[in-house]
């Protein structure tokens, strides 16, 4: 599943947050210097710990900064219908 900036509001809102979840592909606005702008979450709460896709670099950004950074959300298909416990 793919997901545009402009659909993320709807789908993803859950109150105040978007509903993101580790092993989503999140697509920034910024690429990183490696020349790659995907990132995959590996850990979310306040702070996400997100890894480059190109290079596998790690780094920590506050939640607020990634909703405002993001602008696709790509999610392996399967998860988004009843994965969930
Ligand atoms: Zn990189």
């Amino acid at each position: 599943m793919l997901y545009l900036k402009k659909q993320l509001d709807s789908l993803f809102k859950e109150g105040n947050q978007m509903d993101l979840r580790i092993g989503d592909i999140i697509r920034l606005k910024k690429p990183h210097p490696c020349g790659s702008s995907e990132w995959e979450i590996l850990r979310v709460g306040m702070d996400f710990r997100l890894k480059c896709m190109g290079c596998g670099h790690l780094v920590m950004l506050p939640r607020k900064e990634v909703e405002k950074k993001i602008r696709q959300v790509k999610r392996p298909a399967g998860e988004a219908n009843g994965a969930e416990e």
